[in-house]
């Protein structure tokens, strides 16, 4: 029974002319001038806190990164994918052509798609120009096809066409990076994991919860901070804010409820001391 979970779907940038097919698509990471206004990260931020049990120490950062957990909690309760599958397979396609489109126009798009390649072998050995026609209305597609015809090729080759429930088989595909493992793992499997892409990035290291730009360090900071079973939902709410009021050029910090906790927002706003 596959779960209908949220998304966490791939929103990278990238050029089309640059005809990249890269693992994960290409990220959208600059430093905005919102972020320019803030004080240098490093200079800015403390470490990320350690993992710890029991109720963390008022005052201590892991109280602090207790209190943006809850509050994303309340914000955004459900987090669920509007991307429609009913299969890994589905929702590996899905999350591929969700890059640089909107989950309401890839889900325009896959039922003409699986109904002409209902799985990865049909898939690989399919005629290019006939997915790249299907695809067209996501963009990219020229990228995109070619990246699913090699994941779906991988697919058939070594795990008889099925998706498999293992980062380290998901990321040894062609095509298949950090990012859209994490998002197949979580909504297809049920298996936590943090998806970094540009919008968890951004809201992380705004909110002081990582100091690194690699999305894997984000990623291995945002695992210590927070307890394994919110990690997918986590991420997703990271998302979530980052699209509504965390946004990249001005980010709303007057109405968003996360600003007592927040260096960025503190800078940006000559709010003061943040909250722990
Ligand atoms: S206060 Fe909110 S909107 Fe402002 S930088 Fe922090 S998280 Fe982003």
């Amino acid at each position: 029974m596959i779960r209908k979970r949220s998304s966490a779907a791939a929103h990278p940038a990238g050029s089309e002319a640059k005809r990249r097919a890269p693992k994960d698509p290409p990220r959208t990471g600059r430093r905005t001038k919102a972020d320019a206004k803030a004080p240098h990260r490093s200079a800015q931020r403390p470490a990320p806190a350690l993992p710890g049990r029991g109720a963390p120490a008022p005052g201590s950062e892991r109280a602090r990164v207790a209190a943006i957990r809850r509050t994303l909690r309340r914000l955004y309760p459900q987090v669920r994918t509007a991307l429609a599958f009913a299969s890994p397979y589905q929702l590996l396609v899905a999350t591929v052509l969700s890059a640089q489109c909107t989950d309401e126009r890839v889900n325009r798009v896959t039922p003409g798609f699986f109904a002409r390649f209902p799985d990865a072998a049909t898939l690989a050995r399919g005629p290019r120009a006939d997915i790249e026609e299907i695809i067209r209305p996501t963009g990219f597609f020229r990228m995109k096809a070619k990246s699913l015809q090699e994941t779906a090729a991988g697919l058939a080759e070594r795990h008889q066409g099925r998706v498999p429930a293992d980062l380290d088989a998901l990321v040894a595909l062609p095509g298949i990076g950090r990012k859209t493992a994490n998002v197949i793992l979580g909504n297809a499997f049920g298996i936590p994991g943090i998806t970094v892409d540009t919008h968890v990035r951004r809201v992380s290291l705004r909110l002081a919860l990582t100091r690194e730009d690699h999305p894997e360090k984000i990623e291995i900071d945002l695992m210590r901070q927070v307890p394994r079973r919110e990690w997918s939902d986590f991420s997703l709410r990271l998302i979530e804010h980052g699209r509504r009021i965390c946004v990249a050029r001005k980010p709303r910090c007057p109405a968003c409820a996360l600003l007592p906790h927040c260096p960025a927002g503190a800078a940006l706003t000559g709010n003061g001391a943040v909250r722990r």
